[in-house]
């Protein structure tokens, strides 16, 4: 297998995969959204709310803030000595509180307090809710780890995707020099080189396969080349996305492992 890290932007990242079939690189697509874990606001306490949001519905929007998530630091809750319950060790714990006095107030992600510095929302500037005069909310909200399996808020990321990569074949014999192709790719990626039709970008390809049809002489074939995919991960700032990457492919090994290790014990 050959990765080759095309872009690294922020919290987004793109990489080449060369050498691996469909099924694998699907299943770290799924993984990837499903199975790599973050930390949520789970639970609310509403000390206080006279505001315009109901309690379940400022509590949902509380859930979908994005936080920081330190790797290794916190488990899942279910595998804790508490047991669920709910312990420094598991969880943590934010306190909020907030009153408009004469004028109107927002209240910001930035205004929770944390238990853990290093637990915290990605961005400040998450408006929550905006409180006019004599409006006040006093919450509690604890965060724990989860997957996406189980909601959506405690996906690490906004894009896990690929795309195979395109195999352009050009037959100088057919083609007429016409440009038709050049004219109709989307992307516009085709460029004359002397007596050839060359393509410029292979990776900008979106197989759409706009060429071959304007060609009447059938010079040009798109191809899906099924080993080698283009892979994007856009990441919520929780988690860095190649770390992202990394867990996920831990939790395939761990599988695999776990696997390896059931048919040996079924065969001895
Ligand atoms: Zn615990």
């Amino acid at each position: 297998m050959d990765v080759e890290i095309i872009e690294r932007d922020g919290n987004r990242i793109r990489f080449i995969v060369e050498g691996v079939s469909p099924a694998f690189i699907n299943s770290l697509r799924r993984t990837i959204m499903a199975e790599v874990p973050t930390m949520a606001i789970d639970e609310v306490v509403i000390v206080e709310n006279n505001s315009v949001l109901f309690d379940e519905i400022l509590a949902h929007r509380l859930g979908l803030i994005p936080l920081t998530t330190p790797e290794g630091k916190y488990g899942f809750s279910e595998d804790c000595d508490c047991q669920g319950v709910g312990c420094p060790k598991c969880n943590v714990t934010f306190t909020l509180k907030k009153e408009a006095g004469e004028g109107i107030a927002v209240v910001y992600s930035g205004d929770f307090e944390s238990s853990d510095p290093e637990v915290v929302p990605v961005s400040p500037d998450i408006v929550i809710i905006r409180l006019v005069p004599r409006q006040r909310i006093e919450i509690e909200v604890f965060a724990k780890m989860g997957t996406g399996k189980d909601h959506a808020k405690w996906q690490p990321v906004t894009v896990s995707a690929y795309k195979y990569c395109m195999e352009f074949d050009f037959d100088s014999e057919k083609c007429t020099l016409c440009e038709d192709c050049i004219e109709a790719c989307p992307k516009q990626i085709l460029k004359r080189e002397g007596d050839e039709i060359v393509c410029i970008d292979p990776l900008a390809c979106t197989l759409c396969d706009a060429c071959a049809e304007a060609c009447d002489f059938d010079a040009i074939k798109i191809n899906e080349n099924d080993t080698k995919f283009i892979f994007t991960v856009e990441g919520l700032g929780c988690i860095p996305p190649e770390s992202i990457v990394r867990q996920a492919a831990q939790i395939l090994i761990k599988k695999s492992q776990e696997l390896e290790e059931q048919m040996k014990t079924m065969s001895a």
